[in-house]
Order: C-alpha cells, then structure tokens, then sequence
C-alpha cells in the first residue's frame, strides 16, 4: 500500500515518527509520505527508522495558505533535504509566525475567561504547536465536550477567539516549493470553499504540480470528478488518508475511512518523473 499523507506528533498528529513507521510496517503501507504541518522534523527523525523497517519513506509538508482570503492546505513533495536549503529556511519564517500568533491566541481567550496559559498549551503541541493542541487543552480543561466544539466556540475563523496569522499566498508557496526542487499539491480539495473546476486553470498558472484526488474525506464521486480535473489540466494527482492518530480515530493509515481509500501505487512513479 502508498499513503502519502500522514502526521506525527511533530506536528498535530499522536503517533511519534517511530510509532508511525511501526504502523505502517505492521498494516503494509510501503510506501509512506509524512506531511506535518510546517515542519520535517517527524520526517526526518523517521528516516533512519524506515531505513530499517525497510519502508520507502517520502519527504513532504502540509502548509497552510491563503487563497482568495480562504485558507486553503498545499502539500509539498521531494523537497530538498539539506539541512541547508533555502526552503528549510523560509519554513523557519512560518513557524516563527505561528508562534507569535500562538502568543496572541492564548491573551485572546483569557480575555474570553479561558484561564489557559502558553505554557501549558506548548506542553501538548512542542515545537508545532497549533489550533488542535489549543482544542485538547480547552477539552482536557473542560470548556469544550469536544474538539469541535472548541473549533466551533473558540478557534475556528469565524469564531470568537479567532486571531489571525501571517501565513503565505497560495501562490507564494507553490512558488516556494517548486523553488525547492518539490512538487505542489492541492490538499483535500474537497474542502476548498471555491468551486474547484473553476479555480483550477488560476492554481495551475500559479505552478501548482499536482492535486489530491484520493483522501479519506473523498467519496469514489468526488475521487472520480477530482482524477478527470487532473486530467483536463495536465496536473499530476496524489493521495493519502490525513492519518493524524488518535485525534482523528476514524482514519486509518494506508486505508481512510472505514477502507475508503485506495491509493493506486503507480502514482508515485509519475511523480518522481
Ligand atoms: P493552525 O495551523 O494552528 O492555525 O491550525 C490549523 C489546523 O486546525 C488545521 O490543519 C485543522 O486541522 C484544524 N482546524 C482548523 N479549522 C478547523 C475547524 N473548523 N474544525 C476542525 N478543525 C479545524
Ligand atoms: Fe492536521
Ligand atoms: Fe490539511
Ligand atoms: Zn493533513
């Protein structure tokens, strides 16, 4: 099996670098691409580990960016990995920027009556921290009943903690990527808020590479219309299920939702050519 879209607690997700190469040695998953959020960090200390459970392992990033106002996830593959690339270094920028932005969100939700400090929500999330660790620490605290529920009270961007964060352009970052030697892929694109037959030929003159026409959010339709826009465009297509472990436990590594994903494993040869 080929999954190309996983996290690790890196960033959001709950399986450390190791636990996930076990996982994805144990369930048959050959091929694996890590895509945390903002960082390589989980790849990189999963390198040695797969080197030795025998996995082929695949650099990638999830970045979070702006389009049209919306925020829309890209994906980056085979991105250089010298320690020393121009792209580690601008992904330093973005998480320089989170963490300011961290910063803020903390004071705006004990303007809120939140007692909450930065401290403990670093605890949960480390170097990566993010909105999903401020979810888990509302829950564990007992403001919210779930993480939703702290996404639809507090976090979410029409909600009232909201505070916003300096991320790139959609266009700005493909353009970081393909500058970096690594190929861009629109992330889940079922959750565009745009039409997105209408606002691919925009994306792909941006540079945008490929889209990720399998995902666990993706019925066979959707799958099926996103494979054909691909198509029509000359973009390249990439899939994974957006493992995240234990916060999201209806999503299985290699297979989605209850088996709804089917990676064909070919397409990671089109993508190295
Ligand atoms: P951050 O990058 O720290 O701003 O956090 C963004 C992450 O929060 C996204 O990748 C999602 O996993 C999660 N997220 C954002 N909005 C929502 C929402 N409305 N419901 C659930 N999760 C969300
Ligand atoms: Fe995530
Ligand atoms: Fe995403
Ligand atoms: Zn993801």
């Amino acid at each position: 099996m080929i999954d190309l879209h996983s996290h690790t607690t890196a960033s959001d997700g709950t399986f450390s670098p190791a636990q996930l190469v076990d996982e994805a040695a144990r369930i048959g998953v050959g091929i694996l691409g890590i895509t945390d959020h903002d960082t390589f960090s989980g790849y990189d200390r999963a390198v040695p580990l797969a080197l030795q459970a025998g996995l082929e392992l695949v650099c990638g990033i999830e970045l979070s960016t702006k389009l049209h106002g919306n925020s829309v996830h890209l994906l980056g593959y085979f991105l250089s990995t010298d320690g020393l690339g121009v792209f580690r270094g601008w992904i330093g920028d973005l998480q320089a920027s989170r963490r300011e932005r961290n910063v803020r969100l903390v004071a705006r939700l004990q303007q809120l009556g939140l007692k909450i400090t930065l401290e403990e929500v670093q605890a949960r999330g480390g170097e990566m921290t993010g909105r999903p660790h401020f979810a888990q620490l509302l829950l564990e605290k007992g403001y919210v009943r779930s993480l939703q529920q702290a996404f639809d009270d507090y976090l979410d961007e029409s909600a009232k903690g909201y505070v916003t964060r300096n991320e790139p352009q959609f266009a700005d970052a493909v353009e970081h990527i393909r500058e970096g030697g690594g190929i861009a892929s629109l992330a889940h694109p079922i959750r565009l808020r745009e039409d997105v037959a209408a606002v691919l030929p925009a994306l792909r003159a941006a540079g945008l590479n490929a889209i990720e026409a399998y995902h666990s959010d993706h019925s066979p339709a959707q799958t099926e219309l996103y494979l054909q826009l691909a198509a029509q465009h000359g973009l390249l297509v990439t899939g994974g299920s957006d493992f995240h472990g234990a916060v999201k436990p209806e999503i299985q590594l290699g297979t989605g939702r209850g088996g709804n994903l089917h990676v064909p494993p070919d397409l990671l040869d089109r993508l190295k050519a």
